[in-house]
């Protein structure tokens, strides 16, 4: 038989209809496309680093549950005394933990769209259904379409990216609260962005059981050590963590995620720079006039352009060496929308200009 009769026997239909996400090459360009912080590490940072990794064990395996990472990172990102915390590679292997934990035929994952791909994409890796609810126009929560998909839908359950990916704005928390004692099935509040907004949902880990916090390192600085926590109520912990591979939190990623946790006033420094280039990068782009730019508590600004023009000005950008993320096609509501991430003040100076020029 050949390999396509193959495929089209074994691999799973909805496997079949997926598309592999697509991550474009940026070598050379000014890099504001994938949400990392611009900021490298001081110099005298980096040989302390050196000397921490190279007493690593390496012929050892890594500490299995990476107690002492665990312990840091709960500390850094306030976790509250009565949640558990479990570690994934990234956070996008904890959302698949969560999702294989309670997978089943006729289950159903629920999101607002547009929101993160990646839950819509682990639900049908694992072969669930997946409901994407509409936000608003205006990418607030529609509470009674909502309201009214739980109804019907029963998920298992809810992702909330808050502050949302690619909108940038936070929905609001009292729909959140109120979904969270209406629903019979888990919320995941996913708080990739923490480092750039004041909000969370971390306090109130003790207030519903139904309720996860996620947050990942990725966007503070650490997008290399694909490092991500969950925190949540033990019993719940105790069930998602046994879907975890053993020791998947290597040696270094341990020892790494430590040293920076320890060393965390450097990457608030780099966050509170951010915020106050993402300030001045959605005033400039405002001042562009022909844009309709969306208020961000991430680290990324997600703009309109004039009708028909996102693919050009994309692919203009690029000509000028500048790399950032079409959302142009990827649904109604994302039509003629780009997304900028807050760089540099020189790299987003030369992006502005590019734009300005193009437009
Ligand atoms: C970037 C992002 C993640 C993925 O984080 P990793 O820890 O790098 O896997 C998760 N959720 C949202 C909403 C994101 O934007």
């Amino acid at each position: 038989m050949d390999v396509k009769e193959n495929i089209q026997r074994w691999v799973r239909p909805e496997i079949r209809a997926l598309s592999a996400y697509h991550v474009p090459p940026a070598d050379g360009l000014v890099k504001l496309d994938a949400m990392e912080n611009p900021w490298p590490w001081p110099a005298e940072l980096r040989q302390a680093w050196l000397e921490v990794v190279q007493a690593a064990a390496l012929n050892r395996y890594p500490d299995p549950t990476a107690g002492a990472l665990q312990a840091t990172l709960r500390a850094a990102m306030s976790v509250p005394a009565a949640a558990q915390v479990m570690l994934g590679n990234g956070s996008d292997e904890l959302i698949q933990m969560i999702v294989q934990t309670i997978a089943a035929p006729g289950r159903v994952i629920m999101a607002p769209e547009p929101t993160f791909v990646m839950y819509r994409q682990i639900a049908a890796v694992c072969g669930l259904e997946f409901s994407g609810v509409p936000l608003s126009s205006d990418f607030s929560l529609d509470r009674g379409q909502l309201f009214a998909a739980i109804e019907a839908w029963q998920p298992a359950v809810i992702f909330l990216a808050y502050p949302n990916n690619p909108t940038g704005n936070l929905f609001d928390a009292n729909v959140i609260r109120e979904l969270l004692t209406m629903t019979e099935g888990l919320v995941v509040v996913d708080e990739a962005y923490a480092p750039f907004t004041d909000a969370s949902f971390m306090s109130s880990l003790g207030e519903f059981s139904n309720l996860l916090v996620l947050r990942t390192v990725s966007k503070m600085g650490l997008a290399g050590i694909r490092l991500g926590m969950l925190a949540g109520d033990p019993a719940w912990l105790e069930q998602i963590d046994k879907t975890r591979l053993p020791y998947n939190i290597g040696t270094l990623n341990q020892l790494t995620g430590v040293f920076a946790m320890q060393h965390k006033p450097v990457f608030d420094e780099q966050a509170g720079k951010i915020r106050s280039a993402r300030g001045e990068l959605d005033a400039r782009l405002r001042e562009l006039g022909s844009l309709t730019v969306y208020p961000s508590e991430a680290n990324f600004i997600l703009f309109r352009v004039p009708e028909g023009r996102a693919d050009a000005l994309y692919a203009g950008l690029r000509e000028a060496g500048v790399l950032i993320k079409n959302l142009n096609g990827s649904s109604k509501a994302l039509q003629d929308c780009l997304r900028v991430t807050v760089g540099q003040p020189d790299e987003n100076g030369v992006f502005l200009d590019a734009l300005a020029r193009l437009l």
